[in-house]
């Protein structure tokens, strides 16, 4: 993928997914955890588009919660084990899947604006 194609909807939320950069596919997305790098080392990409706000923290929050409340439930059901038990599995699961997926998420969105060119709306007067 050279820096004028544009990428497939599967190229782009692949690049996402990896952190890596929607135009080129090699170069990083990310200088740090979330930190969005100034531009690709790669294409040289500007970031400067970049901007997905809160929309990653709502997603992870969702299919989090939807993954440990749904299997919670099903535990709950099927086994019961005791309470000190539910907090020992769920509290940890609850705290390290959203770290795990953030950055992802991050990058989808991240990807996404850069392949439909979205951008923050204007007043049609300015
Ligand atoms: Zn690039």
């Amino acid at each position: 993928m050279t820096k004028h194609d544009t990428p497939s909807l599967g190229q782009t939320l692949a690049a996402g997914l990896a952190g890596r950069c929607p135009a080129c596919g090699r170069g990083k997305m990310f200088s740090g955890y979330l930190t969005v790098a100034p531009r690709c080392t790669v294409c040289g990409l500007d970031y400067g588009f970049a901007e997905a706000g809160d929309g990653p923290a709502v997603f992870v929050i969702l299919v989090t919660g939807f993954i440990v409340v749904g299997a919670a439930l099903l535990v709950e059901v099927v086994y019961a084990p005791p309470y000190w038990l539910h907090a020992l599995i769920w509290g940890p699961l609850a705290i390290l899947l959203p770290l795990l997926l953030l950055r992802s998420f991050k990058g989808v969105l991240i990807a996404l604006q850069y392949k439909h060119k979205a951008q923050e709306g204007q007043l049609a007067s300015e």
